[in-house]
């Protein structure tokens, strides 16, 4: 019989409306013995109300599988769910055609812990990514990859589960090829083509599972709007908004990140892409917070400048901190730009909330004494799906703002 997670009193409430978390201070005790990754019912008033992954060392103490009691958490469990995460994608026939397309994305699919990117490369197909973060996903890691083989047909899955969250879950960091090999010509070398601009991906050693798929469509919007403009990217990683913005007819582009490898990844994306300008590209690496304040002191001014700053806040205690921070740059940003220019500007905290975040960008406008208005609201692309139980889901937004 599986061990039983009893909720203290009042604490089932989070759970009845199916958010999956189950932290520390809801646990009253655990009967029976788990192992981290072991299965538990939980229950509350003596009556099972979920299946769900024990955590001991983490601060999330279980992760629910299933609301449905009577399910039982078994290899057949992880096919119908991963499959019908891949399905799910089908729902917007063009996403699939996607050449990088999240797959599964954690809890807002059913599936607490597991990221699952796929990547398509013309030449020898597609190559699937996972990232197991937490113990009951580290626990069911080889039914995953099953079910990955099956629902997909992609016989070839690599593992880039070192994300520092798994520290959190007692787990150690672990990559490398979980089915499949490696397709001759290395790994380094996936090619995926994004609206029509071709981005080489390193699942090895690129952050995350190799790209930031999650703005996808925001790049495309940057392209749009980027004709006859000066553009600043900060932030920029392997230049995929670089790279937009010169096809969208950008008449320059300066990129700065603070990593050397990914501007030199930038750089042979570029050249991956005969038809794009070089000459209106100018890669610089340096410390944001230092180069823009440079910026402005050399007089500088933009059309268009890009802020994709890595997470500052990964929980709501770090968020006072990342206020400042998220402050701080777009306040040299609206400073930066020329009249009527435009901001568009991220956070991917999940401890800033979108109003919050945009409460900070008008105290920045105001500072830097610009009236500015929001077009748009940007959100993660529609393959990293939101479940209305899990908020948490919606870690990206952003604003395109246009200051006077
Ligand atoms: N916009 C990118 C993703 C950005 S990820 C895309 O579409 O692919 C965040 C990037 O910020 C990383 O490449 C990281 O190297 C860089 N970075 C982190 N802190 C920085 C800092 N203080 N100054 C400059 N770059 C920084």
């Amino acid at each position: 019989m599986s061990a039983q997670l009893i909720l203290a009193p009042g604490k089932e409430r989070s759970l009845l409306r199916r958010h999956p978390w189950l932290f520390a201070g809801s646990v009253e005790r655990l009967v029976g013995r788990a192992r981290p990754g072991d299965t538990v019912e939980v229950v509350a008033d003596k009556q099972v109300l979920a299946k769900a992954a024990w955590s001991p060392e983490s601060q999330i103490r279980a992760r629910v599988w299933s609301f449905d009691p009577a399910e039982i958490i078994d290899n057949a469990f992880f096919k119908r769910r991963v499959a019908a995460a891949v399905a799910r994608r089908g729902v917007s026939p063009r996403l699939t055609l996607e050449q990088g397309l999240r797959l599964i994305h954690a809890e807002s699919d059913g599936l607490p812990g597991v990221i699952a990117d796929r990547y398509r490369d013309e030449r020898f197909g597609d190559t699937v990514v996972v990232q197991l973060t937490s113990a009951g996903a580290e626990k069911w890691r080889e039914a995953i990859a099953d079910a990955l083989v099956q629902a997909t047909g992609c016989a070839r899955i690599y593992e880039r589960s070192d994300s520092d969250v798994r520290g959190l879950e007692g787990l150690e960091p672990r990559t490398g090829w979980l089915r499949g090999e490696a397709p001759s010509g290395g790994v380094g070398e996936i090619v995926i083509e994004e609206h029509g601009v071709k981005m080489a991906v390193d699942i090895v050693a690129g952050h995350k599972t190799g790209f930031y798929l999650d703005q996808r469509d925001n790049r495309k919007r940057l392209g749009e709007l980027s004709a006859g403009k000066r553009v600043l990217n900060c932030f920029c990683y392997t230049g995929g908004f670089s790279l937009q913005a010169l096809a969208g007819g950008a008449t320059s582009v300066l990129s700065i990140d603070s990593s050397q490898p990914a501007l030199d990844r930038a750089a042979a994306n570029l050249a991956l892409n005969p038809r794009l300008d070089a000459t209106c590209a100018e890669w610089r690496c340096a410390n944001v917070f230092d180069e823009l304040r440079k910026l402005k002191a050399a007089g500088e001014n933009f059309d268009l400048i890009v802020l994709d700053p890595p997470k500052f806040a990964p929980s709501a205690s770090h968020a006072e901190r990342a206020a400042r921070a998220y402050k701080d740059i777009n306040l040299l940003g609206c400073k930066l730009l020329a009249p009527g220019g435009l901001l568009m500007t991220y956070s991917c905290s999940g401890g800033i909330g979108l109003e919050l975040f945009q409460k900070i960008v008008a105290g920045a406008a105001l500072d830097a004494g610009r009236e500015a208005r929001v077009i748009q609201r940007l959100q993660g692309a529609p393959d990293h799906l939101v479940a209305l139980a899990f908020p948490e889901g919606e870690y990206l937004k952003g604003l395109l703002v246009q200051v006077s």
